[in-house]
């Protein structure tokens, strides 16, 4: 569990990370950004994908932001979910990150960034070893994918991040930043089904901050996690809810950790005409978690339709 060795870059302006980026990627370098570390660090202990070279946004002022309609990719998740001006459903995501800890240096950015996960794959590197690896982090080797065997065009790791599903029912934009400039994308188109790929980043981009609409504070919502642990464990499977108060037909339902990306499910909602039931079982319907984390897809699969219906009821 030996840290490998790296060169660790502190740009102090969004400006100089820009230009730090620009310069690994003409030289051929590759890196990693770094936040809280607390993902990025484990995953380099156990030598998984690690890069020569990282860049820490740790020392950019101004990244930090935390409004009702702004929040800076460097906020921690402990002052989102102790603030009183964020909204309060962000709040609670935030609360249920992880243990209170990991969320004094956890940060937005690095949550809604996190790299997916699968029991092949999050081990130490003698234990990837000893099964000749995996297609994620193959070391040239071209191994198989563990879990879809047979196949390695696509990995199914599973993303475990809360927040994501929450932003994303509040109709949240990202805005990312690079050298060839900034750009904003709604949270919902942000993720890409592949556990590698992650999201739609272009190499030496990164997550600037998120935004949400003027009218944030007319929409409620709720957030239902199924966990191993209260005390700290990743989401098995998550459902968040929002509505604009008083007005049932806005409501907007997402899921997390039941596959390589959080979801928004607007057509499930669309087609049961606000029938709650409906809505849990068209999710159910559209939703194929693999075996790859703690609990068996089968109960997380079930586990969706109990833990959609209670988001739902809870805004009400
Ligand atoms: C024991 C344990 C329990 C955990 N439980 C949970 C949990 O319950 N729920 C949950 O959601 N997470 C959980 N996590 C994961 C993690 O702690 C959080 O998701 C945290 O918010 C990650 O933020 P960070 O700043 O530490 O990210 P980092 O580790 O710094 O980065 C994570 C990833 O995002 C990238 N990145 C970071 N910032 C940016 C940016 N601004 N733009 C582009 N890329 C970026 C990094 O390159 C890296 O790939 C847990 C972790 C541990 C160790
Ligand atoms: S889903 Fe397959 S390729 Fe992806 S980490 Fe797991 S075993 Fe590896």
């Amino acid at each position: 569990m030996l840290m490998p060795p790296f060169e660790l870059h502190l740009p102090n302006t969004v400006e100089e990370a820009c230009a730090i980026a620009a310069d690994l990627l003409n030289s051929g370098d590759e890196f990693d950004w770094i936040a809280g570390g607390t993902d990025l660090i484990p995953n380099y202990k156990w030598h998984i994908n690690t890069k020569p070279h990282v860049i820490s946004l740790t020392k950019i002022a101004g990244i930090d932001t935390i409004s009702m309609t702004e929040i800076g990719c460097m906020a921690r998740l402990s002052n989102i979910a102790e603030s009183d001006s964020v909204h309060p459903l962000v709040a609670e995501a935030a609360s249920k990150v992880a243990s209170s800890l990991i969320r004094r240096n956890a940060t937005l950015g690095g949550n809604l960034c996190l790299d997916t996960r699968c029991f092949w794959f999050n081990q130490t590197e003698e234990w990837r070893s000893s099964i000749d690896w995996c297609h994620k982090c193959d070391c040239g080797t071209g191994s198989d994918c563990r879990v879809i065997p047979n196949q390695n065009t696509l990995c199914v790791a599973t993303y475990q991040g809360d927040i994501a599903p929450n932003l994303m029912v509040l109709n949240a934009t990202v805005h990312l930043i690079g050298p060839k400039g900034a750009r904003s994308v709604l949270l919902h188109d942000f993720y890409q089904l592949d556990g590698m790929t992650r999201n739609i980043l272009e190499p030496g981009e990164f997550m600037l901050k998120i935004t949400l609409p003027e009218d944030i504070a007319d929409w409620t919502g709720s957030y239902r996690k199924l966990r191993v642990r209260e005390s700290w464990d990743f989401p098995e499977a998550g459902a968040a809810a929002a509505w604009k108060k008083g007005d049932r037909g806005t409501l907007r339902v997402a899921t997390t950790a039941l596959e390589s990306i959080p979801r928004r499910h607007d057509e499930e909602v669309a087609s049961a005409n606000g029938d709650v039931k409906a809505i849990c079982d068209a999710i159910y319907k559209s939703t194929k978690p693999v075996n790859n984390t703690s609990l068996p897809p089968r109960y997380r699969r079930n586990m969706i339709k109990v833990l959609v219906k209670r988001a739902c009821e809870e805004s009400k």
